[in-house]
């Protein structure tokens, strides 16, 4: 019988707060995955981010991103950061999705904005070996390696999409609509739980 060796897995993982899950995160994560070939997305919501303060519940950035995802059959979601006790560090997501994943290659992707912030993480040198990092350009923020290992990050051009959370929170606090910034039924969630009425 002849052996055939079996393909390792390969999978992404999009870190965020998705404090809401928008058309960039989506654009960047559907463009990495198809351009790497990989066989599963993993979007993973942060619990408490260590850089960022008032952000809004788990419960309701896990919902939104599972409703964001549900119609792309290679993404999924996972809950190991919104359940882990503490601030989130990105060597822990790493650990525990190697842990879920055992034996598939782990592409980690990020936004310009976000892997410039990279040498700033925790126990960044114990991050390196866990994936390989795919930074993705983002409108306003160059993107550029220049303090970052080469041969573990590869940067990937994106279709440009000038949209923020940041932004979409704005726009719904000041009665403005986001349809088509983030997908119709994170609209509708976001209506329903009046969530971003005011902005703290
Ligand atoms: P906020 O405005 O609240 O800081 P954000 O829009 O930057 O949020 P995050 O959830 O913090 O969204 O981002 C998660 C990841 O997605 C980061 O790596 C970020 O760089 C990337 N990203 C966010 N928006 C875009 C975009 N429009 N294009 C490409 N990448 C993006």
């Amino acid at each position: 019988m002849v052996e055939v060796a079996q393909r390792r897995a390969r999978v992404g993982v999009m870190g965020g707060t998705f404090d809401p899950i928008h058309n960039g995160h989506l654009v960047a994560a559907s463009e990495v995955q198809q351009k790497f070939d990989l066989d599963e997305v993993i979007f993973v919501p942060t619990g408490m981010p260590w850089m960022k303060s008032g952000v809004t519940e788990g419960e309701h950035r896990y919902l939104m991103t599972v409703i964001a995802t549900a119609a792309n059959p290679r993404f999924t979601v996972s809950r190991v950061d919104i359940d882990r006790k503490g601030p989130t560090y990105t060597i822990d997501t790493l650990r525990d999705i190697h842990t879920a994943r055992p034996n598939a290659d782990i592409f980690f992707i990020s936004g310009a904005d976000a892997i410039a912030q990279i040498v700033e993480w925790k126990d960044v040198e114990q991050v390196w070996p866990l994936a390989h990092f795919v930074a993705v350009t983002r409108p306003g923020h160059p993107l550029t390696i220049s303090g970052l290992p080469e041969q573990g990050v590869s940067l990937l051009e994106v279709p440009a999409l000038a949209i923020s959370s940041t932004d979409c929170r704005s726009r719904v606090s000041r009665g403005f609509p986001v349809w088509y910034l983030v997908p119709d039924g994170v609209v509708q969630y976001i209506s329903k739980h009046h969530l971003y009425r005011s902005i703290q």
